[in-house]
């Protein structure tokens, strides 16, 4: 190929783009990364990051630049079952062998910040303003380039890292299930990281029609991530009206006072969440990283942590090739770079609709299992170290996943018979009580069907 661009078309200069071209960048080989925006848009994302995808920053040498730019350590969760109670503190620190913290910072100081490292990276080239609207095959159909509004540009391997709604992923021919699941509505509150209950960590309040997430950006500042109904109308007016009236009220007064002001100082901004599945993430010559190969609601707030453990994956199974022109070897470390990768991710799904739906308790099953886990976290240091596994990723079996659901479902029948509900001031009636344990029974058939059809599509794969 006389015109080849490079070695590598990274296609979105995203967090995990980004991360793919420092764990690409080995000094042998010529990397593009192509981002379709000139600058860089203010637009709401993910900020908190778990220790495992920080090890992944960390490893690839980002830390000392993120943290220059404000970024902080972060040290686990704190969840408020209902004010005035104290939280129930989850921290990383007690998973065994792990990373003690996780890392936060503002996304746009997170994307601008990776940016400004890989352009220093060896063969590292950024071009920004470059949408990629096509990708190029040869004549047996495999993926040998990009074509973009200045021209098309040749690669041996070209990576999609562009985002949920990608372009390179239906060009591919790789299909995906979406749905819609809510919004979030986000708020900077400046100077309010001494006001979190617990300094440090992130904190999910419940309550209201879904959960509120506060965690902190920087050494001052807070983000406040309402999670709200897809039917939210009005614009970013509608929704400010909507978390004073609905959601603020959840909060301690402090954090409260904040909000409120931050809410008359700026409009908030909205981000629609979103549940997408790939079953596929590769093609002849190409693969889809990151959110491209599908994304979670984001309250367990894991997708840049898939995204940086697909980018050093990534870097690892290519490692050991001596050029990329070798088709079968690349395709050969692309499928095995699928089959790890899902092992991984399936886990995460299932695991952020499961804990979406306790959080938001919005039948009786669901309020059932809420009632267990703060009981079965109540049990010790394990029970909090391996549902934290679980969250942070350091945990990704889906045989464990089950044990541990089964094990808060027990905890929460136990609830159920004994008719105690958040919340409540009496006791559950008889048929509430009945309500309830259908809804368990409901749930973990419902779980556990779609545990055993990940374990078989993974198994087969
Ligand atoms: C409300 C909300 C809260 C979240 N909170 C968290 C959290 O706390 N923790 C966490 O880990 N995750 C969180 N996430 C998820 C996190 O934001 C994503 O996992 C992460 O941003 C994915 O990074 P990415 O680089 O794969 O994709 P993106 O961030 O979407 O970046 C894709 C890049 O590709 C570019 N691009 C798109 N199309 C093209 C094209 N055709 N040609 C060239 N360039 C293109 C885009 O401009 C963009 O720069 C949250 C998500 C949402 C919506």
């Amino acid at each position: 190929m006389a015109d080849v661009a490079a070695d590598v078309i990274v296609v979105g200069a995203g967090v995990t783009g980004c991360a793919v071209a420092a764990a690409l960048a080995d000094g042998r080989r010529r990397i593009l990364v192509l981002e379709a925006r000139k600058g860089h848009k203010p637009r709401f994302a993910g900020e908190y990051i778990h220790p495992p995808g920080t090890q992944v920053l960390d490893n690839l040498g980002f830390l000392p630049a993120l943290r220059a730019r404000g970024g902080i350590d972060v040290d686990g969760f704190a969840v408020v079952k209902q004010q005035p109670l104290p939280p129930t503190l989850l921290p990383y620190r007690e998973i065994p062998g792990g990373r003690p913290t996780g890392f936060a910072m503002e996304h746009r100081e997170l994307v601008e910040g990776m940016r400004a490292e890989i352009v220093r990276r060896p063969g590292v080239e950024l071009r920004l303003g470059h949408r990629v609207e096509e990708i190029l095959r040869d004549g047996s159909g495999r993926a040998c380039g990009v074509r973009t509004e200045h021209g098309p540009l040749r690669a041996p391997l070209v990576l999609g890292c562009d985002g949920r709604h990608s372009k390179v992923r239906p060009l591919l021919g790789l299909p995906e299930q979406a749905r819609l699941v809510s919004f979030t509505v986000a708020v900077h509150l400046p100077e309010a990281a001494a006001l979190l209950p617990h300094r440090g960590f992130g904190h999910i309040f419940l309550g209201a029609w879904g959960p509120i997430l506060m965690y902190p950006v920087s050494a001052r500042d807070v983000r406040g991530c309402f999670d709200v109904s897809a039917d939210l109308s009005g614009g970013p007016a509608g929704a400010a009206r909507h978390i004073r009236d609905d959601y603020a009220g959840y909060l301690p007064p402090p954090l409260r006072a904040a909000l409120l002001a931050a809410l008359e100082r700026e409009r908030p901004q909205i981000a629609a969440n979103e549940s997408i599945r790939t079953d596929r993430s590769v093609a002849p010559g190409a693969a889809i990283v990151g959110d491209a190969g599908g994304c979670s609601h984001p309250l367990t707030a894991t997708g840049m942590t898939i995204g940086f453990l697909d980018a050093e994956r990534l870097g690892r199974l290519l490692a050991p090739l001596p050029n990329l022109t070798d088709a079968r070897a690349v395709d050969e470390a692309l499928r095995r770079y699928e089959v790890e990768r899902y092992r991984f991710v399936r886990a995460r799904e299932i695991l952020a609709d499961a804990l979406y739906e306790v959080f938001r308790a919005a039948d009786p099953g669901t309020r059932a299992i809420r009632q267990g886990i703060f009981r079965y976290w109540q049990a010790g240091e394990g029970a909090r170290a391996r549902s934290m596994a679980l969250l942070s990723g350091a945990e990704s079996r889906l045989g464990v996943f089950l044990r541990e659901y089964m094990s808060v479902v027990g905890r929460s029948a136990g609830s159920a018979l004994l008719g105690v509900e958040d919340g409540l001031p009496r006791r559950l009636t008889v048929p509430e009580r009945g309500a309830a344990l259908l809804g368990l029974g409901r749930k973990v058939w419902e779980k556990s069907r779609l545990v055993l059809r990940d374990v078989r599509q993974e198994a087969l794969r």
